[in-house]
């Protein structure tokens, strides 16, 4: 296996990384203590293209493939996990199911203006009585002649202030469990659909998460994403893709941690010399070191699975669960190594140890990765 990037996604990167350094950190900040992405700063990032990274190219976007996703993603990970959120969530799992699933006519009407970054997207699977267990959603969806009516509740809705196009998850027929569950792009101007409070979250500031309302929701008939009765097997498979991502952000903010600790190692001296020659501290950079090297090969294998075709529902399941553990492990290193300033909040280490956290939470828990990676293993172990 080749793990050299292509020129051209080596000059993605290097944009991203001198449009972080202009452009994102200046107000990385403001965008903490706001918990608000100015809108200068989203007007550039949908000029360099940042909203069609995964979209295909006869649509306006990037084009990107998985790995090409990943490696993006990796280096957007080193700013203000907020910012990166917002624009992961909708290259993610806001757009892919349009991409994957979407009619000739969707994505004529959704992909060029999710590219271009007019329509931002978002997600709407989980409800408050439906997390982990996602089949148990309640929010109903019933079929007039011309429309469907929706009628329920969602929570946590990454993006919800922004967006435009939701993917929407609702059960058109309850006697069929999963497979009564439908998924439908829903415009913010559909009669009927409103957004509800923006959660106050321990990280993430500047990604805006919250509830959405819908009350007599009148989607038309053509929005139906696939068909009647898929929608439970769509948000599970963006879901999977969207894992991958998260790894490939979790490796990113990782990367960053260790490059910050590293440095402070060497310039903070105590009992007359760096903390470096501590061998504790030098051991616990070898950690960080160690698990950030396997988390990229893992990473990228998965995405080179994913981009020839192979099933990742496990492997991207064991991303997830690894890449976000191994990030929460590197940000408590990280806030040690650095002492007191590792917890000071004008310094960016605290916030990347808060940011860390909800990685182990959202897009699946791990304990349900760790059901998921058990049931499969059972599968394959059955089938031999
Ligand atoms: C900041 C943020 C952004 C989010 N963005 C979105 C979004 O854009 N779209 C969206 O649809 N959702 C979103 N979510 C929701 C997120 O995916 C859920 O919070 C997550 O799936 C967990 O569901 P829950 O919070 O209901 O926890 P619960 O399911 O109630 O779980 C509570 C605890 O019980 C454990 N548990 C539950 N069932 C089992 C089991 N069978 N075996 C072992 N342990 C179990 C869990 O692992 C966890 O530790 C977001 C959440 C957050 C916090």
């Amino acid at each position: 296996m080749n793990f050299e990037l292509s020129s051209d996604i080596q000059s993605m990167k290097d944009a991203v990384r001198s449009f972080i350094q202009n452009e994102i950190e200046p107000v990385a900040l403001e965008i903490e203590e706001n918990d608000a992405i100015p809108a200068a700063l989203v007007q550039q990032s949908r000029s360099i293209g940042l909203f069609g990274i995964s979209i295909p190219e006869q649509y306006g976007g990037l084009g990107l493939d998985t790995v090409g996703k990943c490696a993006v993603f990796e280096e957007l990970a080193k700013t203000i996990n907020g910012y990166t959120v917002m624009l992961a969530t909708h290259n993610g799992i806001g757009t892919i199911g349009v991409v994957e699933f979407g009619n000739a006519e969707q994505k004529n009407r959704y992909l060029p203006k999710m590219a271009s970054g007019e329509w931002i997207a978002a997600f709407a699977l989980t409800e408050p009585q439906a997390g982990s267990n996602a089949a148990n959603i309640r929010t109903t969806a019933v079929k007039k002649s011309d429309r469907y009516v929706l009628n329920g509740q969602k929570i946590y809705i990454t993006n919800s202030p922004q967006a435009h196009v939701f993917t929407v998850m609702a059960v058109t027929d309850a006697t069929l469990g999963p497979k009564g569950i439908t998924s439908f792009l829903v415009e913010k101007d559909f009669p009927g659909f409103h957004v509800g409070t923006v959660e106050r979250k321990m990280g993430l500031h500047g990604a805006q998460s919250a509830q959405l309302y819908f009350e007599d929701l009148e989607v038309p008939l053509e929005n139906v994403l696939g068909a009647e009765g898929q929608g439970y097997t769509n948000a599970l498979k963006i879901l999977a893709n969207g894992r991958i991502g998260l790894a490939a952000r979790c490796l990113g903010s990782s990367e960053y941690l260790l490059d910050k600790s590293l440095a402070y190692a060497h310039q903070r001296e105590q009992f007359g010399k760096p903390i470096v020659e501590q061998q504790v501290i030098a051991h616990y950079l070898a950690e960080m070191a160690t698990e950030i090297e396997v988390l990229r090969s893992m990473t990228y294998r998965t995405a080179w699975m994913a981009d020839i075709g192979m099933s990742v529902v496990k492997e991207a399941a064991m991303v997830k669960l690894y890449g976000s553990e191994v990030y929460n492990r590197v940000a408590d290193k990280a806030v040690q190594i650095h002492g007191g300033l590792g917890y000071i909040s004008d310094y960016p280490i605290e916030r990347f140890y808060r940011d860390a956290r909800v990685t182990r939470i959202y897009e699946g828990t791990s304990e349900i990765q760790k059901n998921l990676i058990a049931a499969r293993l059972r599968k394959e172990y059955l089938s031999k």
